[in-house]
């Protein structure tokens, strides 16, 4: 198969969706792969890497019969792309309608990387995961920096210095992630879920599990679903009395294909202790709290919320290495033996693809 890395155009984008070790196992496996020039130089892998991976530098990398990308296709990305070509990405199917459908009149046979099941067979896959650990990782980081204090305890000559307190709502794999860095930062770390089946797992990590006293319904996926306006009420109600006890609080409470859910209200904004810290991993979906301002940082009534987006971006070297992993292990699985066969009666293939053929 020929296959092709654009460089990325998406604003604030510098991941590449293809790293040169990647692209070594491809070419040893009897693909062709060919690279924009610069594609991966923002998260520092640089065209001669490429180059001697075995791919070949392009001035232009969408003349192919796979183009694999991080940032969904813009309209004219989408028009260079072939009737009946592949693309791989986030495609973002259930929030962009507009982007899909024009793939679709394109005749493209396209594959949304956040449309991989879930499931144990396609873990070397999940993107979702693989950037949510970056995104969780590096939440913690930006919370430990923003905080006018140390994160872990310090007995000094001076004194002695009590550790932080931090609280992840949402212990997805973003929450899990964030709860481990700032424990290994030394924080004294709560995490919360809706999902009882995580405190286990925030427990694992050495962290405590806060009793809300509130808790949703899980989906077959193993997705949280959404909460009835009364158990948000109450859980609002909760985290204001609690969340003045936090220095740091991340937040990444989601539910698929939904607008975030808004956990902390202004009010519990205003209750927190001047130079407090929200991360809002969140933003992208419009927030976790009422304060966030997605795109930026801000001080509200002493508070700092943080509302960054695209923080896998951040760190775009593992980001784009794990990430290029994960399209590795769906292009072995859309092409076992190095030519692409399409069976739509499987699970992942089906699951994954959002168009298959023209409309138009
Ligand atoms: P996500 O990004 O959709 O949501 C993040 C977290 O927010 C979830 O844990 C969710 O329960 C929580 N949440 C939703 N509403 C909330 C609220 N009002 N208050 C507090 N928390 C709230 O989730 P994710 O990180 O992508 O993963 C979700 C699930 O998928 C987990 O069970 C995870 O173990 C599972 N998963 C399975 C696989 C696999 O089997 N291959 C891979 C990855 C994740």
């Amino acid at each position: 198969m020929r296959i092709g890395v654009p460089r990325e155009t998406a604003q604030g984008e510098r991941r590449v969706a293809l790293v040169p070790e990647v692209v070594a196992r491809l070419v040893e496996a009897g693909h062709e792969v060919a690279v924009e020039r610069g594609a991966g130089s923002a998260a520092s892998f640089e065209d001669d890497a490429y180059s001697e991976a075995g791919a070949t530098v392009a001035e232009d990398a969408w003349d192919v019969d796979v183009i694999v990308k991080v940032q969904k296709p813009t309209a004219e990305e989408t028009a260079k792309l072939r009737t009946g070509a592949v693309l791989i990405g986030f495609l973002q199917p259930l929030t962009d309608r507009e982007g899909i459908d024009r793939l679709a009149t394109q005749g493209v046979v396209a594959f949304a990387m956040e449309s991989i099941p879930r499931i144990t067979r396609a873990q070397s896959m999940d993107a979702l995961s693989s950037q949510a650990t970056v995104g969780g990782y590096k939440a913690a980081l930006i919370a430990a920096d923003r905080l006018p204090r140390f994160l872990p305890m310090l007995t000094t000559a001076a004194g002695t210095v009590q550790p932080a307190k931090v609280l992840v709502i949402g212990a997805g794999v973003a929450g899990l992630q964030a709860i481990a860095t700032a424990r290994r930062l030394g924080a004294v770390v709560f995490g919360f879920d809706v999902r009882s089946a995580v405190k286990e797992q925030i427990e694992s990590l050495g962290a405590k599990f806060l009793d809300l006293g509130v808790k949703g319904e899980e989906t077959a996926g193993g997705y949280a679903a959404e909460l009835t306006p009364e158990q948000q009420e109450q859980q609002q109600a909760e985290l204001e009395k609690r969340l003045p006890d936090f220095d740091a609080v991340i937040t990444t409470a989601a539910v698929p294909g939904r607008p975030a859910p808004k956990l902390i209200p202004a009010s519990a904004v205003v209750a927190m202790r001047p130079g407090s810290v929200i991360v809002d991993l969140a933003a992208e979906t419009g927030g976790n709290c009422e304060l966030t301002v997605p795109g930026d940082e801000v001080v509200r009534e002493g508070v700092t919320i943080v509302g960054r987006l695209n923080l896998p971006s951040e760190m775009p070297y593992h980001a784009s290495q794990l990430y290029a992993r994960n399209v590795q292990a769906l292009l072995n699985h859309l092409a076992p033996e190095g030519a692409l066969v399409l069976d739509f009666d499987d699970e992942i293939t089906a699951g994954a693809c959002v168009t298959r053929k023209a409309t138009g």
